[in-house]
């Protein structure tokens, strides 16, 4: 299974799609299903249902209404943002110390 180069926290930013150019901080990554949720990126407003049973009085125990979500977007779709030159980058690795570092494949600072 491919490891992903991508972590929470990470700032990428989109490659494709209709959110092209946007950057924003990974709040959520499923490696097995190569999804990635970024803050502010594939924004979605969702209805959601009153649920819950009525208490005498008529009030819902939760209020239905409209919340704005992130969704999963693809993995393939954004690029980490290099913190050293800024830009959008593929990643390399390097082995340093034994342990696997990823690098920018930009100006090669580690990321
Ligand atoms: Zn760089």
């Amino acid at each position: 299974m491919p490891a992903t180069d991508i972590r929470k926290n990470d700032e990428v930013q989109v490659i494709t799609g209709k959110d092209r150019g946007r950057r924003g901080r990974v709040v959520n990554v499923v490696p097995s299903r190569n999804r990635v949720m970024v803050e502010g990126v594939a924004r979605a407003k969702k209805h959601t249902r009153t649920t819950g049973k009525r208490s005498k009085s008529g009030s819902a125990l939760q209020q239905g209404g409209i919340i704005d979500t992130e969704l999963f977007i693809d993995l393939s779709n954004v690029q980490l943002v290099c913190r050293a030159c800024g830009k959008a980058t593929r990643v390399g690795h390097r082995i340093q110390d034994g342990v696997k570092a990823r690098v920018c494949m930009r100006c090669e600072a580690e990321i």
